[in-house]
């Protein structure tokens, strides 16, 4: 298995068209990402594959998609605008910028994370353990000033106060502000969940490490509403559950672990926090956070708004504000993930006896871009019959077609971008009606009929 490196991945999905640097010819904007051919499909995949077992296929959840703009009031009420904020420090030396609790979880490669540390303690975790400045060396940091990370902007024509807005920094508030008529409309019983996939906007201090902490990212989120006292079961249910859905997307599980908050780390509203994190190169990193936030949100929002929030359970006609376990996690980070567990390079063994290497992305195929590539062996005799195929064929699934080079470089390019299947086209195809499937992983193929094709991958996409 390769260890591929972040700069080496990077550059592997600028040249295969799954991520671009986002506005390159006007020389970029930092940190930003435009999602190419490949990396639509493949993102797309990663947030049906969540609805599909978080949603769709939950006996307990419904889905929700909320404006990304809210009425200001909802981040009061939040307190985001009072304390959505990083602690900034600069090195009074070259004047780099950092986050000060990110300086200790580097230090530390990640054992200490800083969350739950008051300012005072970062401050003084970096002078006693003499974090210096990355960048130039020195410990000579100035004092911490505290970052709102949410981006503002204004509704309307109007530029002043009462017309400022913010563009959601996580998506649960939508499905918070929604729980009365969500749970009217679908006369769900607690427990029920409400799952919603969608953009989120952070105006990081320390955006890097290519997408894993961009400023515009994808959520996907969902608020379980319970019983207040069956909340540790539920949370203990949902951490199981997240972290069997990537293993089912084939993230390699020697480089998954549970980090669970020790109590002076967690939110003071929550009772149970767990990081689910992958090993990247630079070291474990957070994927997935799941919490049990109690009744903060619908408690604050129910106190702000006015609005009663509270639920009567018909199995004991008790009323309850619900308790809320909430896993959430970034579409981009999956999909790095995924990414970093699928790539491989590969050394062959050819007929001759000599030795070669093939690229190949062994993505699940529910996630690969393409689940089909349709080659003609020759393209002045085939490409006719390839391409009525390619009709037919893409009505079922995403297929691609391709008639330029020999059909060894076309399988290799596909085994490269991840596709698990490839049909040639041939001299048999015209007389009998057969193709050949090739596999991306074992390299052989079958010989089935035209029709054979559709239920073969069908039953490959099942998930
Ligand atoms: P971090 O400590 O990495 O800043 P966080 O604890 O603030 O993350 P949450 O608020 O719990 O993150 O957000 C839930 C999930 O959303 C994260 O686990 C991550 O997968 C994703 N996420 C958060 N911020 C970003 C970002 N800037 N870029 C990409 N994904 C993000």
């Amino acid at each position: 298995m390769k260890e591929i490196t972040l700069e080496e991945l990077a550059a592997f999905m600028k040249e295969q068209g799954f991520v671009y640097p986002g506005s390159e010819i006007y020389g970029g904007l930092a940190n930003s990402f435009d999602f190419g051919p490949l990396g639509v499909e493949l993102k797309n995949n990663v947030k049906k594959a969540w609805w599909e077992k978080f949603v769709k296929q939950s006996r307990y959840n419904v889905g929700l998609d909320s404006s990304i703009l809210m009425n200001k009031e909802v981040w009061v009420a939040t307190g985001h605008i009072t304390s959505f904020n990083d602690p900034l420090i600069d090195c009074k030396k070259c004047k780099s910028r950092y986050r000060a609790d990110k300086l200790i979880e580097d230090f530390t490669n990640g054992e200490i994370t800083g969350d739950g540390m008051s300012n005072d303690d970062l401050v003084k975790y970096l002078y006693d353990h003499k974090v210096v400045c990355p960048n130039c060396g020195a410990l000579d940091y100035t004092d911490i000033r505290k970052f709102n990370l949410m981006f503002k902007t204004h509704q309307g024509v109007l530029e002043d106060n009462k017309n400022e807005v913010y563009l959601r920094p996580e998506t649960a508030q939508g499905i918070f502000v929604n729980f009365k008529n969500i749970q009217r409309t679908t006369r769900k019983k607690v427990p029920f969940g409400v799952g919603q996939v969608g953009k989120s906007f952070r105006n990081e201090i320390t955006p890097g490490n290519f997408i894993f902490r961009v400023r515009e990212f994808e959520q996907m989120e969902l608020e379980f509403f319970c019983k207040p006292g069956t909340e540790i079961e539920w949370f203990q249910y949902w951490r199981k559950y997240c972290f069997d859905f990537l293993l089912s997307l084939g993230v390699k599980e020697d480089k998954l672990r549970y980090r669970d908050h020790d109590p002076e780390e967690l939110a003071f509203y929550s009772n149970a926090t767990t990081d689910i994190e992958f090993k990247f190169p630079w070291g474990f990193g957070e994927l997935w956070g799941i919490a049990s936030r109690t009744d903060y949100d619908l408690k604050a929002h129910q106190t702000h708004s006015g609005e009663a929030l509270d639920y009567l359970d018909p199995t004991d006609n008790s009323k309850y504000i619900p308790y809320v376990v909430e896993p959430s996690v970034g579409v981009e980070r999956v999909l790095l993930t995924v990414m970093f567990s699928a790539y491989d390079e590969e050394e062959l063994t050819k007929a001759d006896g000599s030795k070669d290497v093939r690229t190949v992305l062994h993505l699940h195929p529910v996630l690969a871009p393409y689940k089909v590539a349709i080659l003609p062996l020759i393209k002045k005799n085939h490409a006719d019959k390839a391409l009525e195929l390619f009709d037919l064929y893409s009505k079922y699934f995403t297929c691609v077609y391709d008639e330029t080079a020999n059909i060894g470089k076309r399988y290799r390019r596909q085994d490269a971008i991840g596709t698990p299947y490839a049909i040639c086209v041939d001299d048999e195809t015209l007389a009998n009606n057969t193709v050949t499937v090739r596999n991306r992983d074992t390299m052989e193929q079958v010989t089935m009929s035209v029709d054979e094709v559709i239920p073969y991958i069908q039953e490959k996409l099942v998930f």
